[in-house]
């Protein structure tokens, strides 16, 4: 039997099993030890340090503790705490971004996914760097500047080397006042090398969603192909991390397994990743699976509920609070607002999720990955965000400052955000007001960074970000702190 160390670069140490089922245990053991909740709650609460904010973050144990816990005043408390350490560290600043699909060949047979091997009624399709232009064009044209690339494995029709290509083709493209300044990459497991090739093409999160924790079911819902090795799936952030790459993004596929045990299987992935390379993950994503061609999401019997989905944001964002965390447009509107309240930091908009979807006029279905929920275009996102408080941002500055990895945090940590986020925030919208918005969402927005420029606390960068908020106004663009 593998021992629990979170420390030790193999699979079955630092995802252990029995440590997971003993958390499972102590968690619901321990739901309605009001000492103990207090106790946690009263370490996960922001506090001020200096000039900036510290925040304790929560063990796997005590976060699994918080969302055992069925007692309402407790539960509104995590919400309320969620919310302050978002407002804390990431203020209301919501990051923008948008998935793009490569190519949906794919050799492997996970149960889940469309693009599975035995699928042959879906449209196999993979973009010439010719149409990768037009997408990227169409995606400038909207107001993008932060894309994820997404793409099935296939080592024959999707290697490495395309997405090189890819990722090259995306940067160069300079459209109008349009540019995509960072590509983040969603593509599956692969070897230090590779990881070193693409740290080197200059992408900006690597992304891997782990599915499920669960090894045995891991197993069966990866029944072929290279994906099917848990271990060469689970170790591939550290692999990515020798590679040279800084920020890596975890997630797990929602209604797969037990909640329980993906969110305890989760918390133990970051507390590894932070033990072993000093930082913890870039971002989390929480996807739920999605009716899809080929897929009915009711033959999955682990599908949580929005209330506890919800709540597992909140417990996500009490134990890593310097961790950004991803909704997709796999989620309603409703459920999308309710989330930005519980920590969420980023949000993808008018997401297409078929290869080519951003040149077709009609949304296609025939190579989609996942139904879409929220099917709004990115000016009604960015208008819907702003009437709800929130700064819908284009920011890239800290890939391209280099404030990567741990430097982004220490960011964070030094309660330098609103001397540095947020007039970055303000700008890029701004940036994106004048080039894309209606008149409808330049008024609110207007209105909004006037508003907001106020709080910043340091009176030369104040000055500063005014001044190149004029310099736009003129047709001078990308300023950043
Ligand atoms: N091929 C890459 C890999 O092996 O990790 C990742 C790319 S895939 C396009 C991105 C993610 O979509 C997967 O990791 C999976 O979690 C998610 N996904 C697959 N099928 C889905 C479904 N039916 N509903 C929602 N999400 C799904």
């Amino acid at each position: 039997m593998a021992i629990y160390n979170p420390k030790s670069l193999k699979a079955e140490e630092f995802i252990n099993h029995e440590e997971i089922l003993e958390t499972i245990k102590y968690a619901e053991e321990n739901k309605h030890n009001v000492a103990l909740i207090d106790e946690i709650l009263e370490k996960a609460r922001p506090k001020k340090v200096g000039a900036g904010l510290s925040c304790g973050g929560l063990s796997h144990r005590e976060a699994s503790v918080l969302l055992a816990c069925d007692i309402p005043e407790k539960n509104e408390e995590i919400k309320n705490i969620a919310e302050e350490i978002k407002l804390a560290f990431y203020g209301n600043r919501i990051v923008m971004f948008a998935p793009l699909y490569l190519s949906n060949y794919c050799v492997n047979g996970c149960v889940y996914c469309p693009y599975h091997i035995k699928n042959k009624h879906i449209a196999r399709k993979k973009l010439t760097q010719e149409e990768i232009k037009q997408e990227v064009i169409a995606l400038q044209d909207m107001g993008h500047k932060r894309l994820a690339i997404e793409a099935g494995e296939d080592p024959v029709n999707n290697p490495l080397e395309y997405i090189l290509e890819s990722i090259k083709t995306i940067y160069s493209i300079k459209h109008k006042n349009g540019a995509i300044r960072r590509v983040n990459v969603n593509i599956a497991a692969t070897t230090v090398e590779n990881y070193r090739r693409l740290a080197e093409a200059g992408i900006g999160t690597y992304i891997l969603f782990q599915e499920t924790y669960h090894k045995e079911s891991y197993l069966k819902l990866h029944p072929t192909g290279p994906k099917h090795d848990y271990d060469y799936h689970t170790e591939a952030m550290d692999r990515a991390m020798e590679g040279g790459i800084d920020d890596v993004g975890l997630g797990v596929l929602f209604g797969l397994e037990l909640y329980q045990y993906e969110f305890a299987g989760l918390l133990m992935h970051a507390e590894h990743l932070e033990a072993v390379h000093g930082v913890g993950p870039h971002t989390i994503s929480v996807p739920r699976i999605k009716r899809a061609d080929d897929i009915d999401p009711n033959v999955f019997d682990n599908s949580i509920p929005d209330e506890m989905f919800e709540k597992i944001i909140a417990c996500i964002r009490l134990a890593v609070p310097y961790t950004g965390m991803i909704i997709s447009t796999r989620e309603s509107e409703e459920v999308r607002g309710r989330a930005l309240r519980l920590g969420i930091s980023q949000i993808s908009g008018a997401s297409r999720t078929s290869v080519g979807g951003y040149t077709e006029e009609e949304r296609p279905h025939d190579s989609e990955q996942f139904d879409v929920s929220d099917q709004r275009t990115l000016d009604e996102v960015v208008r819907w965000l702003m009437e709800m408080g929130h700064i819908p941002s284009f920011c890239t500055a800290c890939y391209r400052e280099g404030r990567t990895g741990d430097r982004f945090m220490t960011l964070c940590k030094n309660g330098q955000i609103l001397n540095c986020c947020h007039p970055n925030a303000l700008m890029t919208l701004h940036e994106y007001l004048e080039d894309y918005a209606s008149d409808e969402t330049k008024k609110i927005g207007y209105e909004l960074i006037a508003k907001e420029l106020e709080k910043i606390p340091n009176e030369k960068v104040k000055t500063l970000a005014k001044e190149y908020i004029e310099k736009m106004d003129k047709g001078e663009r990308d300023f950043r702190f």
